[in-house]
């Protein structure tokens, strides 16, 4: 009899085989009220499901026990709220046929055939949610029913809904011995869905729930099959947790990139130009040259050279690499020469001739580079190494080249060409743990001056039981120690997840928060063996022997596009001042201080300033709003009593109050100290003192 063992340890034993819920409710009323589903040998159920043999089990409810929801009490509502939306959107399109619905990260989705009648919009949101609430409001029970699957598959061919008849013999396909339905209510009598679960007991367990949003979509995501439309919609245990979330979706909006990127002109994606092709716009320029300039300094004092390397490289360089042909999808195709492009023409060579000559190596051409690595290595390639000149660390803001779909390029963090922060460092083995320390302190030291405090890391780790790996087993370890050992002196959490590792070593991603928690995937570190393998590179060691170098890849923040769009919306917009387009705004209360204004103005450039001058008619409240549309930090207002007691009427970016009157040099000595200091020292915090 089932002999039931609890996450906290504790072990129980039952004379007959008992129910999830029943194990709940011996353990208290309390947990038996709050539960709504159960992790059975860590697998997630329904809490009705009968335990029969030995097993682990934990119960779930909404918040884990340490506060925060709890991501499979998440799944387990939104998934329930996708079925009781399906109901309230077949009441009210009876035309209304149901494809497919899953959880996601956010909320859920149903996708919906309105094929033949009327098709929903965003104004039958409210009526939805309306019929939805009702249907909670019942509190009807989730009842799980089962068949065998040739039974089963005969129920959904008399049903008649090609789509589920194709759900029902893709899950026959991939093994499934039965199916299963579940019913809202009790099996027979009402509203019911071929599916897997688990769900939640009853309907009134989904707290809260909001229909969100609509986009168009194709059957099993083919754009020559039937087009679908997809109903979005999210759903939380409490009113408080949706409330938070649509609070938040709102300033993710605001905060959006692409939005901002127009509004104060930052950046340009031009239809002539290409998609996913970013242009810096003069704005935009101004923050990605400071952040370089930055990273640059630091470098250097890091000890690392800057290289420039060209836009192409040849086939055979990539041949070597083995970035060709493997990765062909996700690079745009090579370029031939004139000459041999006409020749091929003249034999009749078709493209398909083309690709497969080139593939085998019969036909040489240049490739739009998809890494900068060839190009790095071939430098150090260039010149013989003693074991006393290295590391040699090569740096580069390179431009890279993929083809990503169309359909997954978008503003600035899914493009086709992009400037990584890049850099390769040829490293004794007896290096490669301080060197990967060194890219992790230079990480930091970045993170710190933006305000981006939360971060964590990802140690990826060989997988144990897999061959794939180049390179020698006692090195792997090694190195897999460096990483570990060094994201630890992060002080920020750190993950290690094995498998992760890439074939030819191990690797350290960087996920950092922004200021509204979300998180985004910048750039890495990575440990190589295997490229100096494939170039056959080699440095003459103290034993006067040549000796493999390894590598190690470093572009922390992945490339300046992501970055700075991460930047935007982490700023919403409102750079610091070092990192501001325009930093100050002189603005004249009228045509009399003109002439003071320029003064002014005159003097802040000379320091080395990004200044403007507005001496334009309107009053002085309208000239303030242009600037706070477009975000400057700072306004200088000045009339003739600040010209008179050579004083400046200050206003910071994001502050209602005046900053009151300060003084001509106090001033422009204040702006150029908080631009040196990246924001050390703040005009803001109090001419000169620290932000608090
Ligand atoms: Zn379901
Ligand atoms: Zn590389």
């Amino acid at each position: 009899m089932p002999r039931i063992t609890l996450p906290d340890g504790t072990v129980k034993d039952f004379t007959a085989p008992v129910t999830a819920a029943e194990v709940a409710a011996s353990i208290g009323a309390g947990l038996a009220k709050a539960a709504i589903g159960a992790k059975v040998n860590g697998e997630l159920r329904d809490l009705s499901t009968l335990l029969t043999t030995d097993c682990s089990l934990s119960i779930v409810t909404p918040k884990k026990r340490e506060g925060g929801a709890d991501p499979d009490g998440l799944f387990l509502v939104r998934h329930s709220a996708a079925h009781v939306m399906a109901e309230a959107i077949q009441r009210l399109f009876p035309n209304a046929k149901l494809v497919y619905g899953p959880p996601v990260d956010t909320g859920f989705y149903y996708d919906i055939s309105f094929d033949g009648g009327r098709s929903m919009s965003t104004d039958d949101f409210a009526a939805v949610e309306a019929e939805m609430a009702k249907i909670v409001a019942e509190n009807r029970p989730f009842t799980r029913y089962d068949m065998p699957a040739a039974e089963g598959l005969k129920k959904v061919q008399s049903e008649g809904s090609k789509y589920k008849l194709d759900n029902a013999e893709r899950a026959c396909v991939a093994g499934s011995e039965t199916l299963s339905w579940y019913a809202t209510g009790t099996p027979g009598s009402g509203w019911e869905d071929l599916c897997r679960g688990p769900h939640v007991p009853t309907t009134g367990k989904i707290g809260a729930f909001k229909v969100t949003s609509l986009a168009s979509s194709y059957w099993k995501g083919d754009e020559t099959s039937d087009r679908l439309t997809r109903v979005y919609g999210t759903a939380f245990a409490t009113k408080e947790e949706l409330a938070a979330h649509i609070a938040l979706l709102d300033e993710a909006k605001k905060r959006d990139h692409r939005v901002l990127g127009k509004q104060l002109r930052l950046f340009h994606i031009d239809e002539m130009v290409g998609q996913g092709l970013i242009l810096w716009t003069p704005n935009g320029a101004v923050i990605r040259q400071e952040l370089q300039t930055f990273i640059s300094d630091e470098l250097r004092k890091q000890g690392y050279s800057q290289v420039f390397t060209p836009h192409i490289g040849k086939l055979d360089l990539y041949r070597t690499s083995g970035h060709f042909p493997y990765y062909r999808e996700s690079q745009y195709p090579p370029l031939v020469e004139h000459d041999q492009l006409s020749q091929l023409a003249k034999e009749g060579c078709s493209c398909g001739d083309l690709v497969n000559r080139m593939e085998k190596g019969e036909i040489d051409g240049y490739l739009l580079k998809p890494m900068n690595c060839p190009h790095h290595i071939r430098i150090f390639a260039s010149s013989p190494h003693s074991y006393r000149d290295m590391p040699v660390r090569l740096a580069e803001f390179g431009t890279v080249y993929r083809w990503e779909q169309s359909g997954e390029i978008g503003g600035m963090t899914r493009v086709r060409g992009f400037t990584q922060d890049d850099a390769h460092l040829f490293v004794r083995e007896d290096q490669v743990a301080e060197e990967v320390l060194g890219c992790l302190s230079l990480v930091k030291l970045i993170f710190g001056t933006l305000g981006m405090n939360e971060y964590r890391v990802r140690v990826g780790l060989r997988d144990p039981d897999s061959a794939k790996y180049v390179g020698d087993p006692t090195n792997w370890d090694k190195a897999e120690e460096a990483c570990r050992a060094a994201a630890k002196t992060l002080g920020v959490p750190f993950s290690e997840e094995p498998g992760e590792a890439a074939f030819y070593g191990p690797k350290i991603d960087f996920i950092v928060k922004d200021v509204i928690g979300r998180s985004w995937q910048l750039g890495t570190v990575q440990v190589d063996y295997n490229l100096p393998i494939r170039f056959d590179l080699s440095y003459n060691g103290a034993d006067n022997q040549q000796h493999r170098p390894v590598m190690i890849h470093r572009a922390p923040f992945g490339s300046m596009e992501r970055f700075v769009g991460c930047l935007i919306e982490h700023f919403a917009g409102a750079f610091p001042l070092w990192l501001a387009p325009e930093q100050v705004r002189v603005l004249p209360i009228s045509e009399k201080s003109n002439d003071y204004a320029r003064e002014l103005y005159n003097a802040l450039r000379a320091a080395g300033l990004r200044v403007t001058m507005d001496d334009g008619n309107d009053r002085v409240q309208g000239k303030i709003k242009d600037a706070s549309d477009m975000k400057v930090p700072y306004c200088a207002v000045v009339g003739p009593r600040d010209a008179e007691g050579r004083k400046v009427s200050v206003r910071a970016f994001g502050t209602e109050a005046n900053l009151g009157e300060i003084g001509f040099d106090a001033f422009v000595d204040g702006l150029v100290r908080e631009y040196r200091t990246r924001g050390a020292e703040t005009v803001k915090g109090g001419m000169g003192a620290p932000l608090p």
